[in-house]
Formats: C-alpha cells, sequence, structure tokens
C-alpha cells in the first residue's frame, strides 16, 4: 500500500512546516505502508529537513521533460532528486486540463523521471462526459497505453500509476469501490499484459478522487487497489493519518 498526500497549491512556507511536522506526529510509525507527501516546489526543501530520518517520503507535482536549459519556471527531475524526492506526480488531471500537458509528453516525462530515479507516480482518469458517454474505459486504456509506450521498468517499485476520475476530483464524489475496482481491474490487466505476471501484478495501482476517511477503507480493501493519492484531506494531517491508517 502507498497513500501520498498532494498538497497542489496550498501551503506558504510557515503552513507547509506546519504541516508536514503535524504529519510526520500524527502518522508516526505507518508500518508496511509507504506514505508521500507532496508539497508546492518551493516547501520541497523545508518540508525535507522535516520528513528526513521519518518513514515520511518526499515527492513532487510536476516535472519537466529536459534536463536542463532555457524553460522559464520550470523544474527538472535531476533538481528534484537533489532537493529529495523521491516521487513524482505525472499527468495530473489539472496539468492536462490548465497546462495542455499531453499524453505523449506524460510519456516522455516518465523516461526522464525513470531515468534519474524518481518513482513516477502517473495519474489517469475520464471526465464526467466521457463516463456518461460509455468512454471511461477507451479513454484510461489510451491514456496508459500512451504514457507507458516504451517505457522498461527496473521492477515493479519503480512506477506507480494512479487512476483519479476527473469527476471526483475535489469534488466530494467518490467513485464507489466497484467503480474503482473495475477500472483498477483494467489498468492492472494492461499492466500485465505490459511488464508479465509478477511485476504487473505487483505495480501499485493508487485511487484518487476525494478520499475521506469515511471512504479509505472501502476503497482499499479492493483487491486492485493499492493505495490513495489524496488531495483536500492531506491538508488536514489527522485526515491524512486516518486515511493512512485504513490503508494498514
Ligand atoms: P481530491 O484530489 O482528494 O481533493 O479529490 C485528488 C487529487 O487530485 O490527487
Amino acid at each position: 500500500m502507498l497513500v501520498a498526500g498532494n498538497w497542489k497549491m496550498h501551503t506558504n512556507r510557515e503552513e507547509a512546516i506546519q504541516l508536514a511536522q503535524a504529519v510526520v506526529a500524527e502518522v508516526g510509525d505507518p508500518g508496511p505502508v509507504q506514505v508521500a507527501v507532496c508539497p508546492p516546489f518551493v516547501n520541497l526543501e523545508v518540508v525535507r529537513q522535516i520528513v528526513e530520518h521519518t518513514p515520511i517520503h518526499l515527492g513532487a507535482q510536476h516535472m519537466h521533460e529536459e534536463v536542463a536549459g532555457a524553460y522559464t519556471g520550470e523544474v527538472s527531475a535531476p533538481m528534484l532528486k537533489a532537493v529529495g524526492c523521491r516521487y513524482v506526480i505525472l499527468g495530473h488531471s489539472e496539468r492536462r486540463q490548465y497546462f495542455g500537458e499531453t499524453d505523449a509528453a506524460v510519456n516522455r516525462k516518465i523516461k526522464r523521471a525513470l531515468q534519474y530515479g524518481l518513482i513516477p507516480i502517473v495519474c489517469v482518469g475520464e471526465t464526467l462526459e466521457e463516463r456518461q458517454a460509455g468512454k471511461a474505459a477507451t479513454v484510461v486504456e489510451r491514456q496508459v497505453s500512451a504514457a507507458l509506450d516504451g517505457v522498461a521498468l527496473p521492477s515493479a517499485e519503480a512506477l506507480v500509476i494512479a487512476y483519479e476520475p476527473v469527476w471526483a476530483i475535489g469534488t466530494g464524489h467518490t467513485a464507489t469501490p466497484a467503480q474503482a475496482q473495475e477500472m483498477h481491474a483494467l489498468i492492472r490487466h494492461l499492466l500485465v499484459k505490459q511488464y508479465g505476471e509478477e511485476v504487473g501484478r505487483a505495480l501499485h495501482i493508487l485511487y484518487g478522487g476525494s478520499v475521506k476517511p469515511s471512504n479509505a477503507a472501502d476503497l482499499f480493501a479492493q483487491p486492485d487497489v493499492d493505495g490513495g493519492l489524496i488531495g483536500g484531506a492531506s491538508l488536514k494531517a489527522a485526515d491524512f493519518a486516518a486515511i493512512v491508517q485504513a490503508a494498514c
């Protein structure tokens, strides 16, 4: 199980310090569950100082595919690695929707992240219109296949997929455990097809979209749900810790 908090564009420096300290205290020893927080770029360093030597790992929310160069405002894989990141979220629906991130760009970013030993958390998921039109599975299949095109994995720990239906993100409308499991099973099938039984079965597939302490346990009980990517609820340390607890 892996539970990752996506703080999005929340927390100034002082708030990030307080939230990171509270997460360390509230989560305590998560046992076999892997836990990560993904603060905004400018707070990575200060959060790293708090979480290093604790069971909490550090992740970033986004990354440019090039290593360095004239890309004003962007941050690269080696920069994230140097500041202590273990994970990087790639292809979040907000990046796709507001910043024009394409499947092809997500694919290039994944390859770059892997090259630098970062674990990409690759987000996929359909919009409400796509689900209502009966195209959810087709969309997710396209996103997964395009993201992983030509991607070799050194191990099952090297990459994580997050299924995040866009209609469930920040809306309070969580997918039912059955809806999540149905899509996770499809993603699992694609992963097994590409990487074989052993790696395909062992890869983590997270669910994201309005995960809360009240629904986390039911979602995590599904056979192909291996944890969660948590937005809103990761900004309250007690809620985030309760979700981690539900994964234990
Ligand atoms: P949410 O966000 O938990 O606030 O719905 C999830 C995400 O966007 O990763």
